[in-house]
């Protein structure tokens, strides 16, 4: 008979399924011990967030330095950023040409936070972006919130301008980035295309982007 008694059935349900050899007393020893085990969990959780250390090699010492000093899961992020600079170098490309710390690309968008463009900008371009101050800004966006900065990130304004450009600058630098980005976008294109491993296909993408260009190229000036 199925009771339409929603208490009732509870009662049953609690029945069924606490052993009369446990006893209320155990039970509540057993939920104890369990928390107890959680909260050291989440305890080492939260001390190895915030101090433990990534081990890199290759990795300057300044910047390893500065990397330390992230929540443990972002120190990942940034090595994973600086690292990808080789990638960079191995495909030809060249430093993207920032002049301030800001960056169009998506992992600079979604975590505020050096990407491998600033790196490389940084390391082998004109502007050295990462100055301490700098570091310390990005740091500053953990100190009291943990990762709760990218939920509130509306919030979030980092105002750490390089230096001030006029209007005249501003837009000449905004005409620079365009062509830089236009002939990273031509590059990436490139690898993905010779990735692939087909050499008929990588001479054919080449031979497109030739005739293609050729009118820009031949453009009278
Ligand atoms: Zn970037």
């Amino acid at each position: 008979v199925t009771s339409t008694n929603s208490l009732e059935s509870y009662h049953s349900e609690l029945k069924r399924t606490t052993s009369p050899q446990h006893g209320l007393i155990g039970a509540c020893q057993k939920i104890v011990a369990l928390d107890k085990k959680k909260r050291a969990d989440s305890e080492h959780v939260a001390y190895e967030f915030r101090t433990k250390k990534i081990s890199a090699i290759g990795i300057d010492d300044e910047i390893l330095d500065e990397i330390h000093k992230f929540p443990f899961p972002v120190q990942q992020m940034l090595i994973n950023e600086f690292c990808a600079v080789e990638g960079r170098i191995e495909k030809g490309k060249a430093a993207p040409g920032l002049t301030s710390l800001n960056c169009n690309c998506l992992f600079f968008h979604r975590y505020l936070l050096p990407c491998r463009h600033i790196f490389h900008e940084n390391m082998y371009g004109t502007m050295k972006l990462l100055i301490p101050d700098v570091w310390k800004k990005f740091q500053q966006m953990f100190d009291e919130s943990g990762f709760e900065i990218y939920i509130h990130r509306e919030l979030v304004d980092l105002e750490v301008p390089v230096f001030k450009m006029t209007e005249a600058e501003k837009a000449m630098e905004n005409r620079r980035l365009a062509v830089s980005e236009l002939t990273e976008r031509i590059r990436d294109i490139y690898w993905r295309v010779e990735e692939r491993g087909d050499k008929k296909k990588t001479g054919a993408f080449i031979s497109e982007l030739k005739n293609r260009l050729e009118p820009v190229l031949n453009i009278p000036i």
